[in-house]
């Protein structure tokens, strides 16, 4: 089954507004109307807007980094659904390690947030992967298995259409460390056959399951060439026109 590549980029706290809006600017004009590649950009709440009106009538879709899983109400500093909607964002990063990591976030509560994305008609990527501790004493499988089948709880058939799974290795976030291709499929491979036990083989085959770990232009395509990897979730690469285009290219070229 053909999947269709995604590249997301995940801004996490860079780009003001404005600085936003440039970037943006210059990723709507490289992305064609036709893109073969899906294409995602992912700000700060407060760039959302702007980012929304730099992308309109091009190809490049918003995303989120995060929403609390309450239609509205008492939860300061929180950011709804509805709000999200509202500034035309249609993908929402969940359980990005750097969540998990510095805001204790855990499986039940991530759950939480995808199906409440799900029910507001938003896409998760659903960020899963190991620390450095975990793959060294090889819980690897049982760490990626856990954050897995614990975010999608509860997830039907019909919505997990709609999920898109990120495999991000902790260890390789930002720090210029890559999962060799062959560490990367390994593990994403696993990923579809749980989705194939969990689901069917349908669902599963039809489900995008991105790499994510100091992904750039130099390694991109060595990874997009593996059979269970349909693009990637993009940090530091993602800050630059050039760089993020690059992606986008070899993305194209890996199609
Ligand atoms: C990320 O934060 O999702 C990520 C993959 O970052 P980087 O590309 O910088 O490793």
């Amino acid at each position: 089954m053909s999947r269709r590549f995604l590249i997301a980029g995940n801004w996490k706290m860079n780009k003001t507004p404005s600085e936003g809006h440039e970037l943006a600017s210059g990723i709507g004009q490289f992305v064609k109307k036709d893109e073969s590649v899906e294409v995602v950009v992912c700000p700060t709440y407060p760039a959302l807007d702007r980012v929304s009106q730099a992308i309109e009538g091009t190809a490049v879709k918003l995303g989120a980094q995060n929403l609390y899983p309450k239609a509205s109400g008492a939860y300061t500093g929180e950011i709804s659904a509805e709000m999200l909607r509202a500034v035309f964002v249609k993908y929402v990063i969940l359980g990005h390690s750097e969540r998990r990591e510095y805001f204790a976030e855990s499986d039940d509560f991530i759950n939480d947030k995808v199906k409440f994305s799900l029910e507001n008609l938003l896409h998760p990527i659903l960020c899963i992967g190991e620390t450095l501790e975990q793959r060294e004493a090889e819980q690897t499988l049982d760490v990626v298995k856990k954050q897995l089948l614990g975010g999608l709880e509860g997830v039907s058939k019909a919505d997990l259409n709609n999920v898109v799974i990120a495999y991000e290795p902790v260890w390789a976030i930002g720090t210029g460390k890559t999962a060799t291709p062959e560490m990367a499929q390994e593990v994403h491979a696993f990923i579809r056959k749980l989705l194939t036990e969990a689901y069917d083989d349908n669902a599963s085959q039809k489900t995008r399951i991105l790499y994510g770990g100091s992904m750039k232009p130099s390694n991109a395509a060595d990874l997009l060439a593996q059979e269970d990897i349909d693009g990637g979730l993009i940090g530091g690469a993602s800050l630059e026109v050039n760089s993020f285009c690059d992606l986008v290219d070899a993305a194209r070229n890996a199609g």
